[in-house]
C-alpha cells in the first residue's frame, strides 16, 4: 500500500518527508497507458507532488498543483496532491517514448526536455487566490527541478529523490521519493554529514528493493543524525481524481447541439475520458439530449451563453462573438 513518512534528524533541524507510491503509480500508469519513459516522468511527478504537499502546505483542504514543462516529446507533465494523501495527475503525450541512456536509465530528463519551467501553485481551499510561482528548469529530471524550486523560490534548501523502476515486464516495480531539507539552526556540520550520507546514497529505486523506507532513512540517508520517525504507521496514500457524469456532461455542454446530434447519430452516445485519470465515461444519449433544456444559446451563432446550475458565462447587455447583444432569461 502507498505512504507517506514524516520524521525528524540532527535534534529537529532536519526535515524529513518520504513516500513509497510503487502501487499508485503503477495505477497512474496503467490508467494513461504510459510508456516507461512517460511513466517515469509522470510517477516522479505525482511522488513529488504529495512530497511538496508535505513541504508547502498548511490547511488540510490546500491542494498543490506541479508542473513541468519542457521541449521534449512529453509535452508536459502536471500532478494535483494534498495533505488527504490523494494526488491525480497527466502527461500530455503519454504515448512519448526515447531509448534507455547510456548509463541503462530511462530518459527521463529527455521526454521532459530541460527547456522549459517547472511551475508550482498552491490553492488555498476554500478561497483566496492560487499562488503561483515558476522557474526554469534545470535537467528536466524532476527531483533536481524540484530541489532547485525549493531553494531558489522558497529558500529552504533540500535534497530531492524520485525514483520509479520498470520491471523487465515494462510493469512499475517500485517507486518513490524523499525529500530532505534544513530547517532554520541547522548546524553546518550536520549538514555537511547529510550532504555526504545522500552523495553515498543509490538510486533510490534500488535502494528500496533491499530495504524499507524508514531502515533506508535511519541507516543511510541519515545515518548519524539521529532520526526520529513521527509516523509510524505511514499516511495512505492513493491515486484517485474528481471527476464525476455530471462533469463528464459539463465538457458536453461546449459543444453545439448540431456536433452533439452528430455523436448520437455516429455512435449512440458520447464517450467523455477524463484527461486527469483517463476515466472513461460513456454518456448515453437522452442525457446529451438533456443538456439543450438547461442551455441559453445565441440565436445567430449558437454560442453557450448561459448553463442551469453553472456562473453565469456571458452577462446581461454584453455582446455576443457574433455581435449580437446578449439578452438572457430571467
Ligand atoms: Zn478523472
Ligand atoms: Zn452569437
Amino acid at each position: 500500500m502507498a505512504h507517506l513518512l514524516r520524521g525528524l534528524a540532527a535534534n529537529g533541524t532536519v526535515r524529513v518527508v518520504a513516500a513509497d507510491t510503487t502501487d499508485l503509480v503503477r495505477d497512474a500508469v496503467a490508467r494513461h497507458r504510459a510508456t516507461p519513459t512517460a511513466g517515469a516522468a509522470l510517477g516522479r511527478t505525482l511522488t513529488g507532488a504529495l512530497l511538496l504537499s508535505h513541504v508547502l502546505l498548511k490547511n488540510p483542504q490546500d491542494r498543490v498543483t506541479l508542473r513541468l514543462r519542457g521541449d521534449g516529446p512529453l509535452g508536459g507533465v502536471i500532478a494535483d496532491a494534498g495533505l488527504d494523501g490523494i494526488v491525480r495527475g497527466y502527461a500530455h503525450n503519454p504515448a512519448a517514448d526515447l531509448p534507455l541512456r547510456d548509463d541503462g536509465k530511462l530518459d527521463v530528463g529527455g521526454v521532459v526536455g530541460k527547456d522549459g519551467d517547472i511551475e508550482v501553485i498552491r490553492a488555498h481551499a476554500p478561497y483566496g487566490d492560487p499562488y503561483a510561482s515558476s522557474l526554469e528548469l534545470v535537467s528536466g529530471e524532476v527531483g533536481e527541478d524540484i530541489a532547485r524550486f525549493l531553494a531558489v523560490s522558497e529558500q529552504i534548501p533540500s535534497a530531492v529523490l524520485l525514483g520509479v523502476y520498470f520491471d523487465a515486464e515494462e510493469r512499475v516495480a517500485r517507486a518513490g521519493g524523499v525529500v530532505l531539507q534544513a530547517l532554520p539552526g541547522a548546524e553546518d556540520g550536520a549538514l555537511r554529514l547529510l550532504e555526504a550520507n545522500v552523495r553515498a546514497f543509490p538510486s533510490l529505486t534500488s535502494a528500496m528493493e533491499r530495504a524499507p523506507l524508514p531502515t533506508l532513512l535511519e541507516n543511510e540517508l541519515c545515518w548519524g543524525m539521529d532520526f526520529e520517525l513521527l509516523t509510524d504507521p505511514g499516511l495512505p496514500l492513493a491515486f484517485a481524481c474528481r471527476c464525476s457524469e455530471s462533469k463528464a456532461l459539463d465538457a458536453l455542454a461546449y459543444f453545439t447541439p448540431d456536433e452533439r446530434e452528430a455523436m448520437i447519430r455516429e455512435d449512440g452516445g458520447a464517450e467523455v475520458v477524463c484527461h486527469w485519470c483517463g476515466e472513461r465515461r460513456w454518456i448515453e444519449s437522452d442525457a446529451i439530449r438533456g443538456l439543450r433544456a438547461e442551455e441559453v444559446r445565441c440565436p445567430d451563432c449558437g454560442t453557450l451563453w448561459h448553463r442551469e446550475s453553472q456562473a453565469r458565462m456571458v452577462r446581461e447587455g454584453e455582446r455576443c462573438s457574433c455581435g449580437r447583444p446578449v439578452r438572457l432569461p430571467n
